[in-house]
């Protein structure tokens, strides 16, 4: 075990890779950053390299190691982008196909097909998950049956198959462990949600071989050591877990009746629940994290694109800096004087669930421009929000005193403010950019010894900001109406042909066989 005394957090997300050194008092006291590239070979599909996602952990990571000095790194935790699907070859380590990442539809046609067999019911009641492309099943099931020659390999136990997670345990170990946490785990619509296992029947349904899967871990815990890694060589690693659930440690949010939004590329709004039950009114129920034998659940809702939304309509304009380009045009007018942005680029997740909508925008005037526009483009995270958290109200029946919020879009002051007039309840931002890093660390550091349990982190009350709401109530149901209305006329579009490629074939077959 190493002399170091600092927590050295890993954050791999969908735009960029951050990384952060906690001090022994449960701060953050360094942070690093790394951007990450997205592909889109064709409409709907979305990947990433995954030799990318490493070099840019070894850059963050080497960032904080010199900063670290002679103080030393006593343990590494890992937080990361969920549902992602990673191949490599388990002898060599080489990746087989590229990162196919959550935000990817090519497996559509896949779910359309599970749907129209009439198993949502059965998968919702072990998984606590709908159907969605969104999930890690259908992805895999997707490479398999479009990677020549994978499927016999996979079989024969020459590849591996992981969430980000997986992969990075895996190379910073040298190879030597293939493991995930329950909560990434519970992500990929494979894990039952009451036993906590790998379920043989749906393995069988998304004909994914076991042997290729991670071993299922404790989200704080030994996981491995770390080998073959330029100053991390020997470093145990401490925790891994979903960046939606690191964020919801770190907010200390752990009653029931307080929720979280985590503002990135896409959003996650979370609330914990005492106990395992199956969601409805469109959410999805997930493990937030297992520690000391103990599974904690969440409800959740999942929005695929928030903060990409800015940075699209950034790129979108030609826009230099399209992240904070978009943002700062969003900040030259009040409002969108009744534009409306619904970003389904991607379709739309929780509470609509329609993987076939796209997007579209509404309201425009002779007199409309690029700022009304990019201002509509931030409006748009504020209401999705809006729709999942009146959702989770329902499915709670608890009325949320105020709103948790992190992530890279929370810098956006604007956006804040407008997050809270939407709502007509407080948002409480959290000071501390990389919350996720920071639930990680906390739950490498409880592992480690410092400290006895998130409870008594939870107490360290970070510094935070918080937005009162100043909308008059009449204006901002107005506003709201609007943005359901343009959502409901978006999803009437005409239905664009993406997802008739027929995908499914061998495993249509196999079950035809049954
Ligand atoms: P992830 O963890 O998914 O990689 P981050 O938390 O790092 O995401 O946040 C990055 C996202 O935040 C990007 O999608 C980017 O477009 C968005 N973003 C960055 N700056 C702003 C801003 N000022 N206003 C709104 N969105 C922003």
């Amino acid at each position: 075990m190493s002399k170091g005394e600092l927590l050295l957090a890993i954050d791999q997300g969908t735009t960029n890779t951050k990384a952060i050194l906690v001090a022994k008092d449960g701060r953050p006291v360094f942070a690093s950053t790394a951007p990450v590239s997205l592909r889109h070979p064709r409409a709907g599909f979305v990947e990433q390299d995954p030799l990318e996602l490493w070099t840019s952990v070894t850059q963050v990571a080497a960032a904080c190691v010199a900063h670290a000095g002679t103080r030393g790194i006593a343990a590494i935790g890992i937080t990361n982008q969920r549902e992602t699907v990673l191949a490599w070859e388990r002898g060599s380590g080489e990746p087989v196909a590229p990162a196919v990442v959550w935000q990817c539809r090519r497996s559509a046609s896949i779910c359309s097909d599970l749907e129209r067999r009439g198993l949502a019911g059965m998968l919702r009641q072990r998984t606590g998950l709908g159907i969605d492309p969104l999930f890690s099943a259908s992805k895999m099931l997707w490479l398999l049956e479009n990677t020549p020659g994978l499927r016999a390999r996979a079989e024969a136990g020459e590849i591996c198959f992981g969430t980000v997670d997986s992969w990075l345990i895996w190379k910073l170990t040298g190879g030597k462990v293939h493991a995930c946490d329950a909560s990434n785990a519970s992500r990929t619509q494979l894990l039952n949600l009451r036993t906590g296992k790998w379920d043989d029947d749906l393995l069988r349904l998304f004909e994914i071989p076991k042997v290729a899967l991670p071993e299922v871990c404790e989200s704080s815990g030994f996981f491995g050591e770390c080998a073959g890694v330029e100053g991390l060589s020997g470093l145990p690693i401490l925790s891994a877990i979903g960046d939606s659930h690191a964020a919801m440690a770190g907010h200390g949010a752990y009653d029931p009746g307080k929720v979280k939004a985590t503002y990135g590329t896409g959003s996650s709004v979370m609330s914990l629940i005492p106990d395992f039950r199956v969601a409805e009114n469109g959410l999805s129920t997930t493990i937030a994290w297992r520690m000391g034998g103990a599974t904690r659940f969440a409800l959740e809702g999942n929005i695929s694109m928030t903060g990409s939304t800015v940075q699209w309509l950034g790129e979108f304009l030609g826009l230099p800096e399209p992240a904070s380009g978009a943002a700062k045009l969003a900040e030259t007018v009040l409002e969108s004087e009744g534009v409306y942005f619904v970003p389904a680029m991607v379709g739309l997740g929780a509470p609509h669930w329609d993987s076939a909508v796209r997007g579209a925008i509404f309201g425009l005037s002779r007199t409309s421009t690029r700022a009304h526009l990019a201002r509509a483009a931030v409006e748009s995270i504020a209401f999705q929000i809006r729709d999942v958290f009146d959702a989770m109200e329902r499915e709670a029946d608890v009325s949320f005193p105020m709103l948790h919020a992190d992530g890279g879009a929370t810098h956006n002051h604007q956006l804040m403010q407008f997050q809270a007039d939407v709502l007509g309840r407080p948002v409480m931002r959290s000071i501390c950019p990389d919350l996720s890093a920071l639930g990680a660390a906390w739950l490498a550091g409880i592992a480690l010894g410092y400290w006895d349990s998130l409870e008594a982190l939870g107490k360290l009350n970070l510094d935070s900001q918080i937005f009162e709401p100043r909308m008059p109530e009449i204006e901002r149901e107005q506003r709201y109406g609007g943005w359901k209305l343009s959502v409901e006329r978006a999803r009437h579009q005409p239905a664009q042909n993406l997802e008739t490629e027929k995908t499914f074939g061998a495993a249509e077959k196999q079950h035809a066989q049954h």
